[in-house]
């Protein structure tokens, strides 16, 4: 039954040896899990292939892209038809305006859209435009939330909440962190208390409307009542961080999901439907501070690349044309469902946190709402669920602190085979 990575242990040998740690995204290591990453060959639906041949049933799904599943007929077509006219420009196409349509159809708050190459730079450069729009400089993010690796969001709480943070990474300056306030995500009290020492000062807010990146954390209605209400008070922006939630929860993401009226959107991951992409979009009265119009810069030699735009429309037009969202919770609804059977059965306490098609099972009695009570799961016994999973081959994301996520593709025998190999996993765990 077990899996032979005899070629994926080779190739991670021989990537340690030209790239950092053989990859190219830290997370991809299975630091947090041990053991040999796959080596993916290729991919179809729900499934990937890794080099040994080994068939994976993927609950990564990119982490996140893939919402239709892997190699979706619609988005190939749309990009060997983009390949066949040419790679890149560096100039304006038709394919921008038509995406930037798309996007307005699912967030009609978003006036103007600009196109980036990753969601980093679309948080990266909506933090600018806050801080151009505003004329002030501090700002304000949630422990356990990210929103990718520019300088002033790798930033953790300082010793004490009413302090800036301390940079989270080497190589972020002190200076920049200490412009980063860190709050508590869901502890609405705490964010008062930020607002009411440095109100005047905050540029933004930025957060994720539901969390991925510290497992699933839902918002309570409270926080996110609070987050638009001091926002306001204080004249700074709110920036809802779609990049992992956009289209995937509603064709207007979490902003439709929960009614939210954030200042700027930013978007990634589903929007390049598979190849690079980020977007940042908000009020035209904001936006259009934003070069060439305003006074605030940001560029990108393959931004609106061609191919990304293409693989972008193609997934948008799929989810629009035959909106999938209640598929997706109805197979998001039997798996929680099969799961929390399953647990239960084997007395094994666990919260899992589900909105639509993320997921997040953390080994640990519920219910999880704050980053403290995530981080207190046990992380031993998740990794004996994760390898007693991946030798069953189900691919589920190699660490307690992220969300999984399933596609259009994922239907009742992927169900079956999921719920089978854990009901496997916890008689027999890794
Ligand atoms: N924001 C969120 C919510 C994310 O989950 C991520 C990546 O996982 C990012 C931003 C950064 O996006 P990228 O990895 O494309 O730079």
């Amino acid at each position: 039954m077990r899996h032979s990575i005899t070629r994926s242990e080779e190739l991670f040998k021989e990537a340690q040896q030209v790239i950092p740690g053989g990859v190219n995204s830290p997370v991809r290591a299975f630091k947090a899990v041990g053991g040999t990453p796959r080596f993916i060959a290729r991919a179809q639906g729900a499934y990937l292939w890794d080099a040994d041949g080994n068939q994976l049933l993927d609950y990564i799904g990119s982490w996140g892209p893939m919402i239709l599943g892997h190699n979706h007929p619609a988005v190939v077509a749309a990009i060997q038809q983009a390949l066949s006219e040419g790679l890149s420009y560096g100039a304006p196409t038709e394919r921008e305006i038509r995406l930037a349509q798309r996007v307005r159809e699912a967030y009609p708050s978003a006036d103007l859209v600009r196109f980036v190459s990753s969601g980093t730079e679309a948080t990266m450069s909506a933090l600018r435009l806050a801080r151009g729009y505003t004329g002030r400089d501090r700002i304000v993010k949630f422990r356990g939330n990210y929103h990718g690796h520019a300088d002033s969001l790798l930033v953790q709480a300082g010793s004490g909440l009413l302090t800036g943070g301390t940079p989270s990474s080497a190589g972020v300056p002190q200076a920049f962190a200490e412009l980063t306030l860190v709050a508590d995500y869901n502890e609405p009290q705490a964010l008062e208390d930020l607002f009411q020492r440095y109100g005047e000062e905050i540029a933004a807010v930025i957060f994720e409307p539901v969390v991925g990146n510290a497992g699933v954390l839902i918002p309570t209605p409270t926080f996110l009542e609070a987050l638009h209400h001091l926002t306001r008070r204080y004249g700074a922006l709110l920036i809802a961080d779609e990049v992992m939630t956009g289209f995937r929860l509603a064709k207007g993401g979490a902003v439709e999901l929960f009614g939210l009226k954030p200042d700027l959107i930013c978007w990634g991951k589903i929007l390049g439907g598979g190849l690079p992409v980020g977007a940042y979009g908000g009020r035209a009265e904001i936006m259009q501070q934003v070069a060439p119009l305003g006074p605030v810069y940001q560029a990108g030699t393959l931004s609106g690349n061609p191919l990304s735009m293409a693989a972008g429309l193609a997934t948008l037009e799929t989810l629009f044309q035959d909106p999938p969202y209640e598929r997706l919770e109805a197979y998001g609804a039997a798996l929680e469902q099969g799961l929390q059977t399953l647990f239960a059965e084997a007395g094994l306490p666990v919260a899992i946190n589900r909105v639509g098609s993320m997921i997040t099972v953390f080994f640990r009695e519920g219910p999880v709402q704050t980053y403290t009570e995530a981080v207190a799961s046990d992380t031993e016994r998740f990794k004996a669920f994760f390898h007693g999973l991946l030798q069953r081959g189900v691919y589920w994301p190699p660490s307690q602190f992220e969300a999984a996520f399933f596609s259009t593709a994922h239907g009742p025998e992927e169900l079956d085979k999921t719920l089978e190999a854990v009901a496997q996993a916890l008689k027999e765990p890794a």
